[in-house]
């Protein structure tokens, strides 16, 4: 897979590329930002391009995705390429030291192949102390033929001395548009899910193209169903569903889904276009709500949620909290006329 298959990071590959042609990369690069929008994958094409067997016209550096080189590295078994990334297997992942000096030790030596041994470092934040030190030294004076690609989503992690060792690429999710474009392409779905998905993903594109579609177009039914006017029709219908959502250990995912919910009438409510509205095969019926609706009291709701969202792992009685919440919704939603409200 070439460079150019890759979505967004425009400003990321132009300059890694124009590096590769002044033949001036760095010794070592920091690739940040948020999770999942792609930087690994980004790491892993540079290595690509600067191993790959194909030459390419000199003008604009690439892989060709097909070489022995080019699948080596997809595979990890380039001799020129080496992977370090924390133990998933330990409750809380770490680099270890033992690592990074297995490391210090390979790079050493001149490449097998071609002309540069390459190591990327994935969640690097997760280096121990020990771990971290042992990279400085590497770092502080790098073999000439070695390039180190650090991968974080939480570079403040990071030792200040190594971050100033390396060059920062900050990288940012892609567009909107971009992911659903990749969607489209990559998963052969029509608009109308990679819409869906590219928004559900909030824009973090591994996340879009690993979703499973069915399942979340299942919970997204089912949840409309519960906010729904039927499902908000009384009381008992309202406590009966957060008495099943907190048993089901799933007042997180509620709370998630029930802001989505509200955005989206938010959304309607202030005139907004299509394009960041989730549920959009519900908004006729939004679309009647919203016409009822006080704004200012909708956004106090949603500001609150927001709240209880963010204590939902910690000591909050998610079942009382469930309740609460959607009898709010209820009161807020219901237009008068439509149930008494004081059942
Ligand atoms: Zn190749």
């Amino acid at each position: 897979m070439p460079f150019a298959d890759i979505i967004g990071h425009e400003h990321a590959k132009t300059l890694l590329r124009s590096a590769i042609l002044q033949n001036r990369l760095a010794h070592a690069y920091l690739f940040h930002g948020d999770d999942r929008i792609g930087k690994r994958l980004l790491a892993l094409r540079l290595a690509q391009t600067l191993l790959c067997e194909t030459v390419s016209d000199g003008r604009q550096p690439d892989a060709c995705g097909t070489c022995r080189a080019c699948q080596q590295v997809d595979a990890r078994t380039h001799p020129d390429f080496l992977v370090i990334e924390p133990d998933q297997e330990m409750a809380n992942p770490q680099i270890k030291i033992e690592s990074i000096r297995d490391i210090e030790h390979q790079m050493i030596y001149r490449p097998l192949i071609g002309n540069r041994k390459i190591c990327l470092i994935d969640e690097a934040d997760r280096m121990t102390i020990g771990a971290a030190n042992a990279l400085l030294k590497t770092l502080e004076e790098p073999p000439d033929h070695s390039l180190f690609i650090l991968v974080s989503s939480r570079p403040y992690a990071l030792p200040a001395t190594i971050r100033s060792r390396c060059q920062a690429l900050r990288l940012t999710a892609p567009a909107q548009t971009q992911v659903e474009a990749a969607v489209i392409l990559k998963r052969e779905l029509p608009p109308a899910d990679a819409h869906f998905l590219a928004l559900l993903s909030d824009g973090q594109l591994g996340r879009a193209l690993e979703c499973d579609l069915e399942q979340a177009r299942t919970t997204q039914k089912e949840f409309a169903a519960i906010f729904s006017a039927k499902g908000l029709q009384s009381f008992s219908t309202v406590l009966a569903a957060a008495e099943a959502l907190a048993k089901g250990d799933r007042g997180p995912e509620a709370f998630d889904w029930l802001l989505r919910w509200l955005r989206d009438i938010l959304l309607i409510a202030v005139g907004a276009g299509s394009d960041h509205i989730l549920n959009l095969d519900q908004r006729a019926g939004m679309q009647a709500l919203a016409e009822h609706i006080d704004i200012d009291d909708l956004l106090d709701l949603i500001g609150d949620l927001e709240k209880m969202e963010r204590q939902a792992h910690r000591n909050l009685n998610v079942q009382i909290a469930l309740e609460t919440i959607l009898l709010r919704v209820r009161q807020l939603l219901t237009p008068p006329g439509t149930a008494d409200r004081s059942r």
